[in-house]
């Protein structure tokens, strides 16, 4: 799964408004993000073998540190305290903890059975989506325009960078996604993980577009809070985005 756990991160936006679109997406893309790392550190495995499907190319030989269903919980909990220790905005630090989860259940829909429970556990689980490339690459398609749609749905641009950096990103999204999807497999396992590494730049991208967004009409209870705080306060800066 490439492009539903980034649509994960922009529907985040409707139920943590306050929590920039940066950490909404690094959520879901999390365990993504650290297995490059751990594949380098030697930690973690996989092969690459000859598939006239693109999806079943990569062989995930053992990944139970990023994408075991226990070590997930953990990192999901690890995250969003860090985050609510930082922001102090609960309800952003359980959009996040969910984000992070749903990585691992989205994987589960497409992967073969290579999932596993912990480390010490050898049940390895997934419904392999992937053996089926079409529907695969539907199911993505349409995660990706559902997330955009609740995104554009809650923000709008304040600027250039707003709208077009947002566009940029998502295009981007889609040629990333085109190129594993369509493109030649990866040359080698070490090629593959420091490409992938290159996926950690896309959250200070989104932090940056969404910066440059505000909400697109504030929520009745967040307005009539936030009025009755400008009442009490009125150098009080209501809706402002935490982190
Ligand atoms: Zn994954």
């Amino acid at each position: 799964m490439f492009l539903g756990h980034y649509a994960v991160g922009l529907a985040s936006k409707k139920f943590a408004p306050r929590t920039s679109l940066g950490a909404l997406i690094a959520a879901p893309i999390l365990l993504d993000l650290l297995w490059p790392i751990f594949l380098l550190m030697g930690l973690e495995s996989v092969s690459v073998e000859a598939s006239g499907n693109p999806f079943l190319r990569l062989h995930f030989d053992s990944y139970p540190l990023s994408h075991g269903l226990v070590a997930v919980i953990g990192w999901a909990t690890l995250f969003a305290s860090i985050y609510f220790g930082l922001a102090r905005y609960l309800t952003g630090a359980i959009v996040i903890w969910i984000g992070v989860i749903s990585h691992w259940l989205l994987d589960y829909i497409v992967h073969r059975p290579d999932l596993p429970l912990s480390v010490s556990s050898n049940r390895l689980l997934g419904l392999g989506l992937w053996n089926y490339r079409w529907p695969a690459i539907a199911v993505e398609l349409l995660l990706l325009i559902l997330g955009v749609w609740s995104y554009v749905r809650e923000t709008r641009a304040k600027d250039k960078i707003g709208s077009y950096g947002f566009a940029a990103f998502i295009g981007l999204l889609l040629v990333a996604y085109a190129g594993a999807a369509f493109g030649p497999p990866p040359s080698s396992v070490k090629k593959l993980a420091v490409v992938t590494l290159f996926t950690w730049l896309l959250i200070p991208c989104a932090w940056w577009f969404d910066n440059h967004r505000e909400p697109r009409e504030p929520r009745l209870t967040d307005s009539a809070s936030a009025g009755q705080a400008l009442h009490a306060d009125p150098l009080a800066i209501p809706r402002a985005p935490v982190l």
